[in-house]
């Protein structure tokens, strides 16, 4: 049967649900009517934290669109940057061909990690800059007569991206589970999640356990890893769980002494989400931050406006691609490689870095924000609030199986987009919010929690619904 668009009369809502194949969604979802319904929502225009539908409701953006949002929607700043790259140069191929906003870029990532990983490779999404991580790894073990070295080590509850070679080093069963066979498996090591803390122990002795059981693989391993791929500081998609700095440290010493790539995917964490600018940055010995080999940044970079992803590497990696033959390049490309506009609003972001000095100004942010959540920090059916930098999440003790749907939809009731992760509830907000804004944010937060919990209580045996949320 062919699928006939609806008239354009029809609501943007019915011709979204008969065209669009949303994303990480049962679209049956959507379908359903009742109480139990998850509304689309056809929105039409955002400013600043809102967003706004097409029927005049709003909502105050608690995640940064999928946190990519840094600056809010519709900022002059990069409006203005792009209007001006438009009149100029919209793309050109990037094999044989260069453009300034590509060698800017690429000039000042490299400035952001004190020239330690100079060379550039673009894409267009994060998935993508993984899959750029693992095959430069894997290809300079080939150039270097290492031929062996070709499996890879991620962290249990890791996510890394969702097409088949970042599925490979992704631990998350919603996402695994379906397309498993079809992936290379990887090793998978102990999780320095802080919250598997035990007796006594803190935050660093977990990490330092964890990185035991690294040691342990590597020992044994190692002549056939290329690399080892972290999420530095916080699992995000993993549902938020957060580990002490030190696991950094040892992972990289690691690394070094079994000769393995450290590759760290800030693709959700880059871009002054923890608090530094790269959250490895926090891994500091001798007052020296550690640097991985590979570092793949996507999300935040463009704030939010346009897709692009790029994988940072050193000079030993670039090294070993240079030669005669061809087939020792790194033959590997996408259309949209270092596209111009793309470029020149990730350094309209840059600018908004320096300008504002945003770090400095995060701090003051998320000091406000924790003491605002502090009521929700200290509900007694919440457990493991954290907080590091422009992130806070807590777990919620509801056997309901559709918690995280009930708060969805009280949260949109009550004007916010926040959407958990399984019973795990986290805030992204745009580095811009005020404090009237997330004052606002956490009390409707609070109100849609007892809601869902309200909702859920008494109604335990509703079970149709799955996690629908998986990030
Ligand atoms: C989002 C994310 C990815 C994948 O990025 P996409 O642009 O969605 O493909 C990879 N790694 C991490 C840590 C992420 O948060």
């Amino acid at each position: 049967m062919p699928n006939a668009p609806l008239p354009a009369s029809a609501s943007l809502l019915d011709r979204s649900l008969a065209a669009v194949w949303h994303p990480c969604t049962q679209m049956r979802h959507h379908l359903e009517s009742g109480a139990n319904a998850l509304p689309l929502i056809p929105i039409v225009r955002g400013q600043g934290l809102w967003l706004y539908d097409d029927s005049g409701r709003r909502f105050l953006d608690g995640i940064s669109s999928w946190w990519v949002n840094l600056f809010g929607h519709g900022n002059p700043r990069i409006n203005a940057a792009l209007r001006d790259q438009l009149d100029k140069l919209e793309h050109v191929i990037l094999a044989g061909f260069t453009h300034e906003p590509v060698v800017e870029l690429s000039e000042r990532l490299s400035a952001l990690t004190g020239g330690a990983l100079g060379h550039a490779f673009y894409a267009s999404d994060g998935a993508s800059a993984t899959e750029i991580a693992l095959k430069m790894s894997y290809h300079y073990w080939q150039n270097t007569g290492h031929p062996a070295k070709r499996r890879y080590v991620c962290v249990a509850g890791s996510y890394h991206g969702e097409t088949v070679g970042a599925l490979a080093v992704t631990d998350v069963a919603l996402f695994k589970d379906a397309y498993g066979p079809l992936t290379h498996p990887a090793y998978v090591v102990p999780s320095p999640d802080a919250r598997l803390a035990q007796d006594g122990e803190s935050a660093a002795d977990v990490a330092r356990r964890a990185a035991r059981g690294l040691e342990a693989l590597l020992a044994e391993e190692h002549e056939h890893i290329a690399a080892l791929i972290v999420e530095p500081l916080i699992q995000c998609a993993g549902g938020m769980a957060m580990h002490d700095p030190e696991y950094l440290v040892q992972a990289r010493a690691l690394c070094d002494r079994y000769g393995v790539h450290l590759i760290c995917d800030e693709i959700a964490v880059g871009f002054g989400r923890t608090g530094t600018f790269f959250a490895h940055e926090q891994a500091v010995v001798d007052g020296v931050p550690i640097r991985p080999d590979f570092l793949c940044l996507s999300k935040g970079i463009t704030a939010g406006y346009l897709p692009l992803s790029v994988v940072l590497s050193s000079d030993a990696i670039y090294q070993a691609f240079l030669d005669e033959r061809l087939a020792r390049g790194f033959l590997h490309s996408h259309s949209y490689t270092g596209n111009p506009l793309a470029c020149r609003a990730a350094l309209a972001t840059l600018d908004i870095f320096a300008g504002d000095d945003v770090i400095a100004a995060n701090r003051a942010t998320a000091a406000a924000f924790s003491e605002l959540l502090r009521p929700l920090a200290e509900h007694p059916r919440v457990r493991h609030f954290r907080q590091r930098g422009m992130i806070w999440a807590a777990d919620v003790d509801a056997a309901d199986p559709s918690f995280g749907r009930r708060f969805y939809r009280e949260a949109l009731a009550r004007e916010v987009l926040l959407r958990p992760l399984g019973n795990t509830l986290y805030f992204m907000p745009p580095y811009i919010a005020t404090e009237a804004d997330l004052a606002f944010l956490a009390e409707r937060a609070l109100q849609a929690l007892d809601a869902a919990l309200a909702a859920g209580d008494a109604a335990p045996s509703e079970t149709t619904a799955s996690p629908v949320f998986a990030a």
